[in-house]
This record gives C-alpha cells, sequence and structure tokens, in this order.
C-alpha cells in the first residue's frame, strides 16, 4: 500500500508522490526562543519526526528544515503588542541576542533527548533578514501591500483565496468583529515589516528600503523555505494554531512573490492538552521535559505517549498515562535485553536471525496509513508476545525503531544488573501502584523482600535497592 498523508488543504487523506525524484522538502515551523519549549510544543516535533521516519521508510530522501524564530512575533497574532523576544529580555533581565542563545540551545537539549533527527538545515529568523527584505520587495514588485505609519502590511483582500487553507469566512470576520484595525485596511491584513518606534531603541532591529525595524514573524518562513526548498516543495508541517493565522499568511506572502501555495502537502499536528485547555506558554500550567525528567520519567518515555495517540486526535496530558508509556517502554526494553541474553550476543551486533517480513509489512501498511502510530505499536507489543525466535524479534524491533525512536537496546541506570525476576516483580508493583491497587502492590513488595530487595519510594519513582547495599550505607 503507498503512503497516503492527510492534507489539510484539500480536507483528505491523498497518495503521496513527491514533487522530485532527488529528495523530499519538508518544512518545520520551529520555536519562538523567547521561553522554554512545554512539551506540547514537543509533540509537534514528535509527529513531524515521526513523518520524517516514516518518508525515509519508504526510500525518500529527506531534506528537513526547521526555522528557529528569534525575532518579530509579536505577542498577538493581530501584529500587536510587544516582540516576544524584548519580552523575554525584561524578564530574564538579559539581551534578546543573549535570551535567544539561551533558549535555542535549551530547546535543542530537549530536542536531541527525545531522539528527534537532526533537520537537514536549522535556520534563524535573524539570519536570514537579508532574503526577507528581497522576498518583500517582490510581494510590494506584486502590488500586494501598503504602507502605514507603523508598518509594511499585505493587503489580503487582493487574494480571491485568501485564508482557503482555515476555510476562512471573511465576510464574516470583517463584518462581524469589532477589533483595533489600527492604520490596517482589513482585519486580516498583517505586518511584512514593522517599524521601530519612535521614542524607543529596540535591541533587534535593521535598514529596509521602507524604514528601520524588523520583520514580522510569517515572511520568515515564506523566505527562509523558498531560500532552502525552493517556493514549491512537498510538505508544510505545524501545529494545528498555525492553519487559520501563521500558515494562511505563509502561502499568501509565497502566492504573491511566486504564485504557488508553498507545499504540496500541509500536516498538523493536533494539541496536547492540559485538563480542558490547550498546554501553551501564555496560559501559565505548562510542563517541560526537564520537570519529567526530574520525576525521573526517561524523555522517551515521553515519546511513547506522544505514539499511543494519532497526531490528528487531540492528546489529553495526565501523569498516569505517562507512567503507564514509562512502564511499556521499560517492559519493551526488559524483553530486548533478554532476547539478547537468548541470542548470546552483545548489544551493537546484529541479530543473527533476519527481520520478520509479514510484522514488516503490517507494521509499514499502518505507519503509511496517516501515520497511524497507535495501531503500529499494537503491532509491535503483538510481535513481542509471538512465538517467533528472540534474534527474529529483536531484528524486527529494529527495523520497526527506525520509525519508532525508542531505542529499546538503551538501558536505564544499573537496571540491567537487576535479576529479570526481581525486576519482573518491580514493574508488578509499579503498575499495581498506577492502578491503585494497594493490597496487590504491598503483597509485590514483601515478595521483593523475601528475594532480597527492598523497594524505596520517592518523588522521582521506585528505586530497586539490593538490602545489602542497605545496611553497608546505614
Ligand atoms: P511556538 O514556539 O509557540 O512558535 O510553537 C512551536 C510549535 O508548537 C508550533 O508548531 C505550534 O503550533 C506547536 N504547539 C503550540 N502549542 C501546542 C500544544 N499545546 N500541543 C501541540 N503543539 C503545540
Ligand atoms: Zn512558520
Amino acid at each position: 500500500m503507498p503512503l497516503a498523508l492527510y492534507d489539510t488543504w484539500s480536507r483528505a487523506i491523498r497518495p503521496f508522490t513527491p514533487l522530485q525524484t532527488s529528495h523530499v522538502g519538508l518544512y518545520c515551523c520551529g520555536p519562538t526562543v523567547y521561553d522554554h519549549a512545554h512539551i506540547g510544543n514537543l509533540r509537534t516535533y514528535v509527529f513531524e519526526d515521526v513523518l520524517r521516519r516514516v518518508l525515509a521508510l519508504n526510500g525518500y530522501e529527506v531534506r528537513h528544515v526547521v526555522n528557529i524564530t528569534d525575532v518579530g512575533h509579536l505577542a498577538s497574532d493581530a501584529d500587536e503588542g510587544e516582540d516576544k523576544m524584548e519580552k523575554g529580555s525584561r524578564r530574564t533581565g538579559e539581551s534578546a541576542w543573549e535570551v535567544a542563545a539561551r533558549y535555542t540551545a535549551a530547546f535543542k537539549g530537549d530536542w536531541h533527548a527525545l531522539n528527534l533527527l537532526e533537520p537537514t538545515v536549522w535556520c534563524r529568523a535573524t539570519d536570514h533578514i537579508a532574503e526577507q527584505i528581497a522576498f518583500i520587495a517582490a510581494i510590494e514588485q506584486a502590488a500586494f501591500m501598503y504602507i502605514t505609519s507603523d508598518g509594511v502590511y499585505f493587503d489580503t483582500s487582493r487574494q480571491d483565496n485568501y485564508g482557503f487553507l482555515a476555510r476562512l469566512d471573511r465576510e464574516g470576520l470583517q463584518g462581524g468583529k469589532r477589533v483595533a484595525l489600527g492604520d490596517k485596511r482589513h482585519v486580516t491584513d498583517f505586518a511584512l515589516w514593522k517599524f521601530s518606534p519612535r521614542d524607543a531603541k529596540r535591541q533587534m532591529e535593521w535598514d529596509s528600503p521602507w524604514g528601520r525595524g524588523f520583520p514580522g514573524w510569517h515572511i520568515e518562513c515564506s523566505a527562509m523555505s523558498a531560500r532552502y526548498l525552493g517556493p514549491w516543495f512537498d510538505i508544510h508541517c505545524g501545529g494545528e494554531d498555525h492553519i487559520a493565522v501563521h500558515h494562511s499568511n505563509e502561502i499568501a506572502q509565497t502566492q504573491a512573490a511566486h504564485g504557488t501555495r508553498l507545499a504540496n502537502f500541509w500536516m498538523h499536528g493536533h494539541f496536547l492538552m492540559l485538563d480542558q485547555d490547550r498546554m501553551s506558554k501564555s496560559g501559565g500550567g505548562f510542563l517541560r521535559l526537564q520537570t519529567l525528567i526530574e520525576r525521573g520519567i526517561d524523555p522517551l518515555a515521553y515519546r511513547y505517549l506522544c505514539l499511543t495517540a494519532h497526531y490528528r486526535s487531540k492528546l489529553r496530558f495526565s501523569w498516569d498515562a505517562l507512567d503507564g508509556a514509562q512502564v511499556a517502554l521499560d517492559r519493551l526494553r526488559r524483553v530486548y535485553a533478554e532476547w539478547l541474553r537468548d541470542e548470546d550476543v552483545s548489544p551493537g551486533l546484529t541479530a543473527n536471525g533476519a527481520a520478520d517480513e509479514r510484522y514488516l509489512a503490517r507494521f509499514s501498511a499502518e505507519v503509511d496509513q496517516d501515520l497511524n502510530l497507535p495501531r503500529a505499536l499494537a503491532v509491535l507489543w503483538e510481535l513481542v508476545r509471538s512465538d517467533l525466535p528472540a534474534a527474529v524479534k529483536r531484528a524486527t524491533v529494529d527495523r520497526f525503531d527506525t520509525v519508532l525512536g525508542l531505542r529499546p537496546a538503551h538501558q536505564r541506570d544499573a537496571a540491567s544488573e537487576i535479576p529479570a525476576e526481581v525486576a519482573a516483580l518491580a514493574e508488578r508493583r509499579r503498575s499495581a501502584r498506577i492502578a491503585k491497587q494497594w493490597a496487590q502492590a504491598d503483597h509485590l513488595r514483601d515478595a521483593l523482600a523475601a528475594l532480597g530487595w527492598r523497594v524505596e519510594d520517592d518523588p522521582k519513582g521506585q528505586r530497586i535497592v539490593p538490602m545489602e547495599e542497605q545496611r553497608d550505607s546505614q
């Protein structure tokens, strides 16, 4: 079955055929680096990483471009309010440049902890000011913009199909919404370039043919995707919140300058939810990957949790669900280690057995159907339970892991020194506690004690310690 992907533009799952034979161009909107990424943002990058890996599984060479927004993203999508970078600078007391450098480094740390593949190109908005100015000049040439007292604006009324990606009701928006237009002519018009305020010095500003200032947020993605992938490429991704404004505006700009709608496929990851709301930086209650790590959770358990929900459905975060993902990941690693022992080969050596073609075909069919990872995980667990030889299971899981990215061969801490039966009992106790089966959990604690192992519960989770070690350390 060929690879088929859901395209937001056509609101349908379509067969994927690359535009060029040499590579697949993939552009993903990256972080605005004024604060840490939260695990909601990271859910979107996990979806995009899986997409990239599935494209590779289908034999495509992927040219993956991710931008870093380090200027121009204003506090409101209506092009008003403060630049988020300058706001970050006031919050931390560092310069906007230092804020950008610090949070970019932190973001890349999260990126690698989640085993996301390195993009072919990372590109920063502030490194591409010339490209953005040239792009705005092309829009000016095509007469799609006007200048006001505070900036240069895109005239959305000149495009009949403006907002098609979001199925925007422009008439309804114009008539129904009372919004402060400022000098803008239409509600949906947006800034291409903003002038620096006359009374205050900005930290980040540049000269342009229209006046000193800084680029609007959307122009960086049109300009940098054109630079690295050309103005018509295969797939453009982001979170679902980007459909109505950011991506609609990227399309408007590229259509004005180059006559294309940028990408053949538009794909959007749905939100990670915290209680009833989407997790957001401005909403306050957001969680960082580091917070999970401090609670003893492996970052790849969060990756596993993301894989348990289809990328086009909302995922409601809960600690119980995350604990469940950790239990599943630990179990996968334990059985993998057992297979290795049974095979009597060291980690790193290739498995003696070849992968099972039937399971591989079933796994591919699931991921090729618009990245159905929950069903692909079900195939994985069916394989684990099957009676195939250990070497075949291991070789097959290695192939699955080119998409899953869960590193099953990786062992946490000294867990591998814990005897398998002790680890299994501890695992059952952990699951019992998650299920709030307290009597069962106590029973398993006693069983562990009988084998000479003691369980310690701390905020980071459960630790298994040999009883001798306890005596020694007292
Ligand atoms: P930002 O750093 O705010 O520009 O967002 C980075 C990426 O995370 C974008 O693709 C957003 O669409 C996405 N995003 C923001 N909030 C969430 C959320 N709660 N769940 C999933 N993705 C999100
Ligand atoms: Zn973008």
